[in-house]
């Protein structure tokens, strides 16, 4: 999509840290962490937030999950992790591009 950061990411048209892509998403590290280990995944279509998500793109989330799995094992997340995805002016979303923030490598405080 025109003027969307994360799809010019993708394109490769603006540069990242990429830690794993595949033909349906792209992860790279996030440029401000706010853990030691803090990456996001995003799919290669464009969908702006988690409230678009549709019976159709069911499968795609659940195979970036798969892939979440998959990498927090090869990076050495051993103590667990957490996955959050910010929807809408509420959740503080900065990016209108479905991501997935990763975080891990210290013990998470509790969020409310
Ligand atoms: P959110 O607030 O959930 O929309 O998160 C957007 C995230 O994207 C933030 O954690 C930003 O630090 C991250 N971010 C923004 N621009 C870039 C970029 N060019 N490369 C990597 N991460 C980015
Ligand atoms: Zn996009």
């Amino acid at each position: 999509m025109n003027n969307c950061i994360f799809c010019k990411i993708i394109a490769g048209e603006i540069p990242s840290k990429k830690v794993y892509e595949d033909d349906r998403c792209y992860a790279f590290y996030d440029i401000q962490p706010l853990a030691p280990q803090h990456f996001l995944v995003v799919p290669k279509q464009h969908i702006a937030a988690a409230n678009e998500i549709t019976e159709d793109s069911a499968a795609l989330v659940g195979h970036i999950f798969a892939v979440i799995a998959k990498l927090t094992a090869e990076l050495g997340f051993a103590d667990g992790f957490r996955v959050v995805t910010n929807c809408g002016e509420d959740a503080g979303q900065t990016v209108k591009h479905l991501h997935f923030h990763v975080l891990g490598g210290k013990t998470l405080g509790s969020f409310n």
